[in-house]
């Protein structure tokens, strides 16, 4: 799927519709640039799966954790940003594997830098900056 936007309100639009055809178990691998706009996109998804606290960049942490209900059944939203770190190696022994899991959504944001433990099945999200407020938007599914 592409899309075209043409301000944060429009591409947040573009990941609420993403949001309602996860399932437990969704994981999002977000690629793109400084500035691109993905923690926009993640607060589109938060959103769309009816969270209400405020995302904001994990700056500080590398992830942060919302309850929320799915079909009455309680999950956890992860968001997670590998910024920070460098490659794969930094993030091994973090517990991903843990997170990966049937009662959980998970977003990650340079989701390029654990390529190789990244789960097969997952979705992919390019966004593109085209200009000062536009962007292009890919959206693939793996497995
Ligand atoms: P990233 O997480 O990819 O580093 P952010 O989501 O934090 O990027 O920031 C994206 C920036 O781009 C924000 O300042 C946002 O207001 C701006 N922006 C301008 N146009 C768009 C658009 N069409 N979609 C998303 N963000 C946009
Ligand atoms: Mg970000």
């Amino acid at each position: 799927m592409e899309a075209k936007t043409n301000s944060p309100k429009e591409t947040k639009k573009v990941a609420e519709k993403l949001a309602k055809t996860l399932v437990p178990g969704s994981v999002i691998a977000l690629f793109g640039d400084l500035g691109a706009g993905k923690t926009v996109f993640v607060q589109g998804l938060a959103k769309g799966l009816g969270i209400r606290r405020k995302i904001t960049s994990p700056t500080f942490v590398f992830m942060r954790s919302y309850p929320f209900l799915f079909q009455k059944k309680p999950l956890t939203f992860y968001h997670i940003d590998l910024y920070r770190g460098q490659d794969s190696g930094d993030f091994k022994n973090l517990g991903l594997d843990e997170i990966f899991a049937e009662d959980a959504v998970v977003v990650l944001e340079w989701a390029d830098k654990i390529k190789e433990i990244l789960p097969k099945k997952r979705i992919d999200v390019f966004i593109n900056a085209t200009g000062d407020k536009t962007r292009k938007i890919s959206i693939k599914n793996r497995k």
